[in-house]
């Protein structure tokens, strides 16, 4: 099983291009758990024909002891595995102790064991790469880390942030960054304007997604981009991103390799 986290600034891309993501791997057969760990709760929306799912938190919050495993993860389009971790109630708590109270619901109920993903993919808000929000990084629970940025300042900030996090416990032999995934807004020399940012961090550009009108589309449907216009060269993109993250063999049932 090879788990990852997604990283980057709110509202820069990191639910669309993790759902396409998790709907192209779950093309190639591979079972995929994409959890969102964004107070927003909107990971998987485009999984789920646009409907809300409910989030750990609030299952928790509401079902205590009696909460199941049915509760928590809804199989979404093209069978992805969807959960949303959900934050606290605005003002109060702390939405990273949300995230790893979700985290270890899903671990008592043994999500892994019955599921028995290939691949768990984090959708991790970054704006404020705080200790909560670090939860991921840090209990042992992605093994990579993946930031989305476009050219615009704050996203390449909220990224040098992220990661400074990565490094930090990088060391102790917890997460690794793979590099920065540039998801473009349009922005003069933006491919230039990031390469020197991925030079300055120590990493590298993986992937360019550029900026595509059909993302919208597809989401007026409520679907990704891979279901909605399968052939087009937006979602050629998205698999071709799986394929630099994952390499994984395309195969009918289990997959065998992931990198
Ligand atoms: P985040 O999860 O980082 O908060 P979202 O994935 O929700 O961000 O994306 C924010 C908005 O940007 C969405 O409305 C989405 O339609 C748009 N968007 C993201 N990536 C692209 C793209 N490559 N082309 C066009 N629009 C995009
Ligand atoms: Fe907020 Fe992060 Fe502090 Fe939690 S750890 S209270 S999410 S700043
Ligand atoms: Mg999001």
């Amino acid at each position: 099983m090879e788990r990852i986290a997604i990283y980057g600034k709110g509202g820069i891309g990191k639910s669309t291009t993790v759902s396409n993501l998790s709907a192209a791997l779950a093309q190639k057969g591979l079972t995929v758990m994409q959890i969102g760990c964004d107070p927003k709760s909107d990971s998987t929306i485009n999984l789920t024909g646009g409907k809300r799912i409910p989030t750990v938190l609030e299952v928790i919050r509401d079902k205590d002891k009696a909460t199941r495993l049915s509760d928590l993860v809804f199989t979404g389009s093209g069978g992805v595995l969807c959960v949303e971790a959900g934050g606290p109630k605005p003002g109060i708590g702390c939405a990273g102790r949300g995230i790893i109270a979700a985290f270890e619901k899903l671990a008592e109920l043994k999500a892994d064991d019955v599921y028995k993903p290939d691949v768990v993919i984090y959708d991790v808000l970054g704006d404020v790469v705080c200790g909560g929000f670090a939860m991921p990084i840090r209990n042992g629970y992605a093994d990579s880390v993946c930031i989305v940025t476009s050219g615009e300042s704050m996203s390449l900030y909220a990224a040098d942030n992220i990661a400074a996090a990565v490094r930090s416990f990088g060391s102790r032999g917890y997460a690794s960054l793979k590099g920065l995934i540039l998801n473009k807004k349009g922005i003069v020399n933006e491919a230039a304007i990031v390469a020197q940012s991925a030079r300055e961090i120590d990493t590298a550009i993986l992937h360019t997604i550029e900026r595509d009108p059909l993302v919208q589309q597809a989401e007026a449907l409520h679907q990704t981009v891979i279901e909605a216009f399968p052939e087009s060269p937006q979602a050629r993109s998205y698999a071709a991103l799986a394929d630099k993250l994952f390499n994984c063999e395309k195969t009918a049932g289990r997959a065998a390799a992931c990198v």
